[in-house]
């Protein structure tokens, strides 16, 4: 069963300003990107709609997150159809950050990803351990529990992407060797496939996320069930062309 393309994608957080995005979106246009990798950039919200005129149609734009409600009294919130108002195809839920310094809860993250499917947005969908899960030895009980909270909101997987994203490994340089991002991957496909469908598992793209860098890229996309990068601090450096072109 085909699994759609090895995907790169960035989670530009709250950087950046519209000279510097300028910058960047100017040498991704003037690059040559390998065809057969889905790209994705997700600048800070305000400038999504200036980087979606500016940047090369095959890329696409995302944002960082969105609210669960279409449209009322949620001030300072933004919702799905806005962004895809605004020509972004993708959105990022809970990422780690939003669920550590914003609270979100494991159901508020489920409704989020209904919502945005419901608009035609797609999304990815982060889960990850924090260390002392990790050392704990319940790594695969909070992923899964997190997982879960997503499958309950999801009937059509068709434009769900998982980021497994080890809270250990964000902004830390410390990155998940390939066998252990294999090994979780694998476990998330399983558990897709008890859970939702075995299609399901078997089709989902997994993406890991995590210090990627242009050094960790190539040894991580050669595992088998990583079909994807995402990628932070290193997608605001030159090095982030090289990793799209890492299949290469
Ligand atoms: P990092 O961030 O690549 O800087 O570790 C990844 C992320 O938070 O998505």
């Amino acid at each position: 069963m085909a699994r759609g393309k090895f995907i790169v994608g960035t989670n530009f957080k709250m950087n950046g300003s519209k000279a510097f995005l300028g910058d960047l979106v100017e040498s991704l246009n003037r690059a040559d990107l390998d065809i057969n990798v889905e790209i994705f950039i997700s600048p800070p919200s305000v400038y999504i709609d200036h980087v979606r005129q500016i940047l090369r149609k095959d890329i696409a734009v995302g944002g960082q997150n969105c609210f669960y409600k279409s449209s009322g009294t949620y001030t300072g919130e933004m919702s799905a159809g806005m962004l895809k108002d605004v020509n972004a195809e993708y959105v990022i839920l809970g990422h780690t950050e939003r669920r550590t310094l914003f609270k979100e809860s494991d159901t508020e993250i489920g409704l989020k990803v209904e919502h945005a499917l419901a608009a035609g947005l797609k999304v990815i969908a982060c889960i990850g351990e924090t260390l002392s899960e990790r050392e704990s030895g319940t790594t695969f009980h909070v992923l899964f529990r997190q997982l879960q909270a997503i499958v309950e909101h999801v009937q059509d997987w068709t434009d769900v992407v998982i980021a497994y994203e080890p809270v250990w490994a964000i902004g830390t340089g410390r990155v998940a060797t390939p066998e252990q991002a294999q090994k979780v991957h694998a476990a998330i496909r399983r558990r897709l496939k008890e859970t939702v469908s075995e299609s399901v598992g078997e089709r989902m793209r997994i993406i890991y996320g995590g210090s990627v860098n242009l050094g960790n890229a190539r040894d991580l996309a050669k595992e088998k069930d990583v079909d994807g990068l995402f990628v932070g601090g290193a997608s605001l450096r030159p090095e982030f062309v090289e990793i799209c072109n890492v299949l290469r």
